[in-house]
């Protein structure tokens, strides 16, 4: 499960409304990025549905539940931060299982969820270093590994490949794109990369002013540009 509806959802800071009323469907299972310049609203658009920032007004249902009151904790989502959020002091396998200590899960139901998202990962052999003695890719799984063991009903992505080198990059959004052929969990991914929204997406959320201008897949978005703005984002030749 992990069908998630925002409907009228508006967010202001003080009396600036970075995004106006906003409707939204993400299926269950989908690959949806967000896309947009820097500065559109796409960090506040996934911390609205994480549940890290209040929606001024609007709703947000996870599942045809209401969860616009619930904690970010309750709301079965994980979110991914990028490879620097790990604790240096902690091993992989500690930092893999720190959201399951904190939910209290028994130690025999951690350590098999660790083991299952170190084998998803190829980082069975790993488990036992500190982050600082990872490749940066080998850090970013682990990152993804936190969220893997909480076994979420969708997975949220923030940039989370903007602080790796250019070829690494590359790799590891095959990585995520593999990762969800497997699990086939919702995952919503935020980039400013076109690229990594044509190559990712199963559906594309171009976003400019905290305004949705195109849903749509890859070839939609590329073939049937709604405006110049969305064209010239994507590189269509419209
Ligand atoms: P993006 O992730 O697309 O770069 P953000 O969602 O971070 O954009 O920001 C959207 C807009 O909201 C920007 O104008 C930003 O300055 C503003 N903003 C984001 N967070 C806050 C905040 N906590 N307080 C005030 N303004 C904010
Ligand atoms: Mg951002």
């Amino acid at each position: 499960m992990g069908r998630i509806t925002l409907d009228k959802v508006t967010k202001s800071f003080g009396e600036v409304q970075v995004i106006p009323p906003l409707d939204l469907t993400i299926e269950d299972g989908e690959f949806v990025v967000f896309v947009g310049p820097s500065g559109c609203g796409k960090s506040t658009l996934l911390r609205l549905i994480a549940g890290l920032e209040d929606v001024t007004s609007g709703e947000i249902r996870i599942d045809g539940r209401n969860a616009t009151e619930t904690p970010p904790a309750r709301r079965g989502l994980a979110m991914v931060f990028q490879s620097y959020a790990l604790y240096p002091h902690m091993s992989v396998r500690k930092n893999i299982a720190f959201p399951l200590r904190m939910a209290g899960l028994e130690k025999a139901e951690q350590d098999r969820r660790v083991v299952e998202a170190a084998k998803v990962l190829n980082l069975t052999d790993y488990l036992d270093r500190r982050p600082g003695q990872l490749s940066g890719g080998q850090r970013q799984r682990v990152a993804i590994g936190r969220a893997i063991v909480r076994e979420p009903a969708a997975f949220l992505f923030d940039e989370p490949l903007s602080n790796l080198d250019a070829a690494l990059r590359v790799g590891m959004r095959l990585e995520i794109s593999e990762l969800h052929e497997r699990l086939k969990t919702t995952m919503i991914y935020v980039t400013h990369d076109q690229v990594e929204a044509m190559t990712m997406a199963d559906k594309i959320v171009v976003l400019r002013a905290g305004n949705i201008e195109q849903v749509g897949s890859p070839l939609d978005l590329y073939h049937t540009p709604r405006n110049l703005f969305v064209a010239g984002f994507i590189g269509s030749p419209k």
